[in-house]
């Protein structure tokens, strides 16, 4: 299995090659065509499996694809995290893999100060990468809208619900277009993970690796 069989474009290929990543990962292999056909997803991997780049990979292709770059502070794509630690990642991966294009990448987590994180959206945002509560209190304060939002990933979902953001979870959910891409990826399936695929999911493809 090469990444070009997975419909990737030259162009990323070099750059997950100069990152020393010469074959898919299985979750990779799975989803970048899935993510490609912008169906949704939910998919059961653990960190460590080459996750963030299954669905970043294919993101940035369609966004680059799409020439959605306007730098406005309407992201096209939205990645909630549970953790500051995991958003941290999860931005490195994306600033890495999208180096060659004129797309912006952000971050917003909490237990810092806002100021920082509004005066870089508010020069334009085309993928954000969030926590749940740091986003709402963006989207409250009229930084972030998410209005144009089309790919939507809910990463590490089993600890957002450990974590008690189901609330946070609605509320984001009541700000975002019906007509989006939803992914979502868990390290475990069980019956809270089922209930919030129902309210999130149309007709995902699942992926278990
Ligand atoms: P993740 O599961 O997304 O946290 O990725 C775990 C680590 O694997 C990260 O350091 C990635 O840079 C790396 N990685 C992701 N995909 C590949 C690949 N296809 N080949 C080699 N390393 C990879």
């Amino acid at each position: 299995m090469s990444f070009s069989k997975l419909g990737l474009q030259k162009s990323l290929i070099q750059i997950v090659n100069q990152l020393g990543y010469e074959t898919p990962t299985p979750i990779q292999a799975q989803a970048i065509p899935v993510v490609l056909s912008q169906k949704d997803i939910m998919a059961r991997a653990q960190t460590g499996t080459g996750k963030t780049a299954a669905f970043a990979l294919p993101i940035i292709q369609i966004l680059t694809l799409a020439n959605v770059a306007e730098h406005q502070s309407s992201p096209s794509a939205l990645v909630l995290t549970p953790t500051r630690e995991l958003a941290q990642q999860v931005f490195e991966n994306f600033k890495q893999y999208s180096e060659s294009t004129n797309l912006r990448v952000d971050i917003a987590y909490g237990g810092v100060s806002l100021n920082p994180q509004i005066e870089r959206i508010k020069q334009g945002c085309d993928i954000l990468i969030a926590t749940p509560g740091r986003l709402l209190d963006l989207i409250f304060k009229k930084v972030v809208n998410l209005s144009e939002l089309k790919h939507l990933v809910f990463d590490e979902a089993d600890r957002m619900l450990d974590m008690g953001f189901a609330e946070d979870i609605n509320r984001i959910l009541a700000k975002v277009p019906n007509n989006r891409q939803t992914m979502l990826f868990s390290a475990t399936f069980d019956d809270a993970i089922f209930k919030l695929s129902k309210t999130l999911l149309n007709k995902p493809k699942k992926i278990e690796i």
